[in-house]
């Protein structure tokens, strides 16, 4: 085996396990009405029907699932496609970056942890409508990092950053305003800013297209088969960060793309 299959296979389980603490956080992050979050981080993961607490066995990312046969060990009540699915998707989308970039590319690694927190916004807003605040600080962070870099290495221009903030927020900004927050909410809002300050222009505005086309068509799908009417809440949030991933790898692509028969 390539020295180079192994070390994607490590960056797996190291995002599968990654995973499994953003599992934590999404399940045990409260958000109170006033806006105060809450973790409480202590005491061992419980099967949330019986209350038995997990053994070390039961804590293995992804295997653990799959030797329970997605039951809890005592009241063989099914365990959530959630856990196992979110510990899949950390373990792929550390390699991607890895793969794509190399492992010498520092923006790799910017990029896997700005994933992270993709993730813990996607699965936390589909759960509770809601983008939390304590993913978009170090998020904020992440991107000024990955920024100023980009601003160094002539990567990006400090205007297409600023246009693509602007486009980024600035959209959402009015629809929230006019709206009363009935269309999406402030969270939203934050996180468009921060998408256009990682994606810079003109790629922000592919993410946000894309966003808008893929959250038009899972609601379309939701109203037929669900029965959900225009009026359910959706959540926005994760159609937002599934755009910004795929722009941040082949946005170039899908511009390029588009633009071919101009
Ligand atoms: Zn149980």
């Amino acid at each position: 085996m390539s020295i180079n299959i192994i070390i994607y296979i490590l960056a797996f389980i190291f995002g599968a396990i990654i995973g499994s603490f953003s599992n934590v956080v999404i399940y045990r992050l409260k958000i109170a009405k006033n806006g105060k979050a809450n973790i409480n981080l202590s005491g061992r993961s419980k099967c949330p029907h019986c209350k038995k607490e997990l053994t070390i066995f039961e804590l293995i990312p992804i295997l653990s699932f799959v030797f329970l046969s997605a039951r809890c060990a005592k009241c063989k009540k099914p365990i959530s496609w959630q856990y196992p699915l979110v510990e899949i998707i950390s373990g792929i989308l550390t390699v991607i970056p890895l793969y794509f970039l190399g492992f010498s590319n520092i923006y790799a690694y910017l990029v896997i942890l700005i994933l992270y927190l993709f993730i813990v916004i996607f699965f936390y807003d589909l759960k509770n409508f809601i983008v939390p605040d304590v993913a978009l600080y170090p998020l904020f962070f992440l991107i000024l990092v990955f920024d100023i870099i980009k601003l160094a290495k002539h990567d990006v221009i400090l205007l297409n950053l600023f246009i693509g903030t602007l486009i980024g927020g600035g959209l959402f900004l009015i629809l929230v305003y006019f709206s009363r927050e009935k269309w999406m909410g402030w969270g939203d809002v934050k996180l468009g800013f921060l998408l256009g300050l990682l994606l810079a222009y003109p790629y922000i505005i592919v993410s946000h297209v894309m966003a808008f086309i893929i959250g038009a068509v899972i609601s379309l799908i939701l109203i037929g088969f669900r029965g959900k009417t225009l009026k359910s809440e959706v959540p926005f949030a994760p159609f937002l960060v599934l755009a910004a991933t795929i722009t941040l790898f082949w946005g170039q692509m899908i511009i390029n793309w588009y633009f071919r028969g101009f």
